[in-house]
């Protein structure tokens, strides 16, 4: 694990594609090319994503999820027996189309988004989903490196599908296991190959308790069958994370998850709302290094539920990802210090509040309003070691 100054500098993971990497993914999809020509694009362009990122002096950066056309979609092309559904196929599933497409249609999700992978037999890792991206950037950069994953929770909800999946698992909770032997063996390869952080993302936690109406039938890639009961919900998706990080901690690997409450919109007003104290009791029991956590919007509520939080260290979310207008180091510099009265300054890391492309056909913001909100947030940083 490299060394990292104070206020470490990073990211949540995604970055914009281009228009080259986006025909790219589709052609790719559609077969029209083939795994080397797909690679030779998105190489480069993972390269040009982590100069920017050097330039604009991220101390921890991210391959940008190049590669993937959203978080949690490109699973399937590293599974045994996990199929991708459309939307169209997924609305197959699900009992109540009319009110879910209205669903879909009230929260501005772009119905791309929905691409879910399903599971329709045991599901294996055929590939590792994210070792040979860490090995490629490792190549390529001096700066510590930050792996992004599905949680298993995520994976579990969306990839569990009545009707497809049950055959091989009559349950979600049977499905689980094997999401946690996939995930556990993927950690241990980064782990032994020096990854300097994975993060988990669970962004379905927040739907959890912040969606009151239809709570039973999310939008988040179509993850279809949580349980009428939150606080029941919430220990599952617990157990799970530390399933999958037991003993797995202090081995040179910082660990962290991701909670955040949607990126699949600029319309502030669409995206879940809601304060962290609900969710605390919860990010209190994971068995994990560090919450990154946003905390530029103010959907989140305030910085003061930071003091209830035990063990972790924060990654602050200090820039928004979705607005066009870039927040200044002097702006960020007065956000921590308010974060400064609940939580220590060497707990604490400095990031956007979410990726800047989830979904690679829908970024929230173009390469250079990425650069300039992570140029601020190195300001900001080099401003607070200074004080
Ligand atoms: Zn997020």
């Amino acid at each position: 694990m490299m060394n990292l100054p104070l206020y470490p500098v990073t990211v949540v993971g995604s970055w914009p594609r281009s228009k080259e990497v986006l025909r790219a993914l589709r052609d790719k999809r559609a077969g029209r090319i083939g795994d080397k020509e797909f690679f030779q694009i998105a190489d480069a362009a993972t390269l040009q994503c982590l100069r920017l990122q050097e330039e604009a002096g991220v101390d921890l950066v991210s391959d940008g999820e190049q590669r993937r056309d959203n978080f949690i979609s490109f699973v399937a092309d590293k599974l045994d027996n996990v199929k991708m559904l459309s939307v169209a196929e997924l609305l197959d599933y699900v009992e109540d189309k009319a009110s879910f497409e209205e669903i879909l249609g009230a929260l501005d999700v772009p119905a791309f988004s929905l691409s879910n992978p399903a599971a329709v037999g045991r599901i294996r890792r055929a590939k590792p989903l994210a070792l040979e991206e860490f090995l490629f950037l490792r190549q390529h950069t001096r700066r510590a490196i930050k792996v992004a994953l599905p949680g298993p929770y995520l994976l579990t909800r969306s990839m569990w599908v009545e009707g497809l999946s049950q055959g091989a698992y009559p349950t979600k909770e049977e499905l689980a296991q094997d999401v946690i032997s996939v995930l556990r063996e993927e950690l241990k390869e980064l782990i032994e190959a020096g990854a300097d952080f994975v993060q988990f993302d669970e962004p379905v936690l927040t739907e959890l308790v912040f969606t009151q109406k239809n709570a039973n039938r999310t939008f988040m890639c179509g993850a279809l069958t949580a349980k009428a009961d939150a606080q029941e919900e919430l220990r599952f998706a617990t157990d799970l994370i530390n399933e999958v990080t037991k003993a797995f901690r202090g081995h040179g690997t910082r660990i962290g998850v991701h909670v955040c409450r949607g990126n699949w919109s600029t319309q502030e007003d669409v995206l879940l709302r809601g304060p962290y104290a609900p969710l605390m009791p919860f990010l209190n029991q994971l068995d994990v290094d560090q919450l990154v956590l946003e905390y530029a919007t103010p959907r989140a509520g305030e910085l003061d539920a930071l003091a209830d939080l035990q063990h972790a260290q924060v990654g602050l979310g200090v820039v928004n990802p979705r607005t066009p207008s870039i927040e200044t180091a002097g702006q960020i510099v007065d956000r921590v210090e308010e974060a400064l009265r609940y939580i220590s300054k060497e707990r604490l890391f400095l990031n956007p509040d979410c990726g800047f492309g989830t979904f690679a056909q829908r970024p929230m913001n173009g390469p250079e309003q990425a650069v300039e909100k992570l140029r601020a947030c190195a300001e900001a940083a080099k401003v607070l070691r200074s004080l």
